[in-house]
């Protein structure tokens, strides 16, 4: 265990509901943060009367400015906090200290947020908190890439060589891994929202996640770190299902979110040992869009899989060389091969030209398959079908063309949750014929293409098997241990 607390931060309207919060808060925080900017006029006093939380609470009323629900003045946040009601601990943002008021909180925290990015002069701000003689400084900025973090990183290293207690969290979904990994470098705290959905700053992870998922207090700075590299990694299922193959292994090792715009600089600037700037115990990464490809160049040696599909999925990091693979081929095929048999001139159609359908295509031809690509842009495919010398059509929804094929795999993302959901690649009557439908796309667990199968009487496999399969992959690449399929579906299924 390493010695930072989590502290969840409540925000609600009404008095009722903040206590309500408060209690199931309890059982999770080491510390509750009262956010009084959330609460209505007049509800303020009913919790400074009916709080009687078992944690140490944390008094905080942020103007907008500083990230609080509403426009307040100084007067009226001068007002607060000379009120007399005090919680053990309190949290002003350093303003406040200009005006000369007396503050008598029992703890305090000095806090600076910056919600449009990291400010230049990030060490003045840390000095000028730290001459507050708070004794905890703290600090938030805005991450829009992975590597918006490395200021804010150095800074705990910073504080910690000077003993200064402090609070370094780099906002929104590119600087979630602060979140999670700062407790173990020696961070004071780490905020975490009560649940998912109530978030109330941008990037917090759910209080449960933190605890069980992530284990942010069992973590250290001998913690092995992978994380999923990718443009958005806000719906990844990686993290659940590698964090419970290592919980279940008893491994001394995480997975992270890394929300990576800027390859070339993450790889320069955070992993390569020669020009990185920070030190994170980086052991392997997953790769997902639009990475899979262009993270090559930067890669020591590429496993014959992944240079045949021409796309890595996996890098495992060793004596700081990184080694590239790709297990999406052999996790699509293993749950088609169970659900179907030899695929031996098995006639198989592939619905899509992307990253994804060039694994399926490379394995499926491995496997003696007779595969077609539909695609929608013919030109644009023509040289991945000439590549792997597979058939070539245009994907319609009017087409009957499907109905000569035995397996249809889609591999785009209709259906996907969100502006996708509702659309399919092919419809009922043109799959009436086949005899197994699969679906790469896993969220949501039923999609409309498996609907449309079903209602015709085709057997159906679903995105969610060739995603744990890939993932039971990379965790053997990556700790050599055969990986626990019960557990990683788990965790897949109950975060879908
Ligand atoms: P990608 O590289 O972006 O390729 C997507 C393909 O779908 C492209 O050929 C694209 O056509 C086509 N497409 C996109 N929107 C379309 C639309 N509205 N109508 C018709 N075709 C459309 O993505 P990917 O990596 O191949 O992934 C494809 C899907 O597979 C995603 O949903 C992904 O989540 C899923 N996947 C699942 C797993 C798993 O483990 N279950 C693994 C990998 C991928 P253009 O080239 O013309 O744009």
């Amino acid at each position: 265990m390493n010695k930072g607390k989590i502290c969840v931060s409540v925000c609600a309207e009404t008095a009722d509901e903040v206590l309500r919060q408060i209690n199931r808060a309890e059982d999770l925080a080491d510390l509750i943060e009262i956010r009084f900017d959330c609460l209505k006029e007049g509800e303020i006093q009913k919790v400074w009367k009916s709080s009687a939380s078992k944690k140490p609470e944390i008094s905080t009323f942020r103007p907008k400015e500083q990230g609080g629900i509403k426009t307040i003045s100084k007067q009226e946040r001068l007002n607060f906090w000379n009120s007399g009601n005090q919680t053990l601990w309190s949290d002003f943002e350093m303003d406040l200290f200009a005006t000369g008021v007396t503050l008598l909180p029992k703890l305090l925290i000095c806090s600076h947020h910056d919600f449009e990015g990291t400010p230049k002069n990030l060490n003045d701000v840390y000095e000028r908190l730290k001459k507050t003689n708070a004794d905890v400084v703290k600090i938030a900025v805005q991450a829009h890439d992975a590597t918006d973090t490395i200021h804010i990183w150095k800074l705990l290293e910073k504080a910690k060589s000077e003993n200064q207690q402090i609070i370094p969290i780099a906002m929104g979904e590119s600087g979630k891994w602060t979140r999670i990994l700062s407790l173990a470098h020696g961070a004071f705290m780490t905020y975490a929202s009560l649940d998912a959905g109530r978030e109330t700053a941008p990037g917090q992870v759910s209080a449960q996640d933190l605890i069980e998922v992530y284990r942010a207090k069992e973590l250290n700075e001998q913690t092995e770190i992978y994380g999923i590299i990718g443009g958005n990694t806000s719906y990844s299922m990686s993290p659940y299902m590698h964090n419970a193959a290592f919980k279940f292994h008893k491994l001394n090792a995480v997975f992270v979110p890394l929300q990576v715009k800027n390859l070339d600089g993450f790889i320069r600037r955070m992993v390569k040992p020669e020009t990185r700037e920070i030190e994170l115990n980086f052991k392997g990464f997953a790769v997902t869009i639009p990475h899979k490809q262009s993270v090559i160049k930067h890669l020591d040696c590429l496993d014959e899989t992944a240079e045949k599909i021409g796309a890595v999925n996996t890098v495992k990091i060793e004596d700081g060389k990184l080694y590239g693979y790709n297990t999406d081929a052999q996790g699509f095929i293993e749950p088609l091969k169970t659900a179907y048999g030899d695929l031996k001139n098995a006639k198989v159609a592939v619905l899509g030209a992307g990253g994804a359908a060039r694994a399926c295509v490379y394995a499926l031809k491995k496997e003696g398959a007779e595969a077609t690509i539909f695609a929608r842009d013919l030109k644009k495919t023509e040289a991945l079908a000439n590549e792997f010398e597979v058939g070539l059509e245009k994907l319609s929804t009017q087409h009957s063309a499907l109905s000569a094929f035995e397996v249809v795999v889609n591999a785009t993302p209709l259906g996907t949750k969100g502006s996708f959901e509702n659309e399919t690649p092919a419809t009922a009557e043109q799959i009436k014929n086949i005899h197994l439908a699969y679906d790469l796309v896993y969220n949501p667990f039923e999609t409309r293409f498996l609907r449309e199968a079903k209602s015709a009487h085709v057997p159906t496999i679903g995105g969610l098997a060739m995603l744990i399969a890939q993932a039971m992959k990379q965790q053997k690449i990556w700790t050599g241990l055969d990986a626990p399929m019960k557990q990683m579906s788990r965790a897949a299924l109950e975060k879908i």
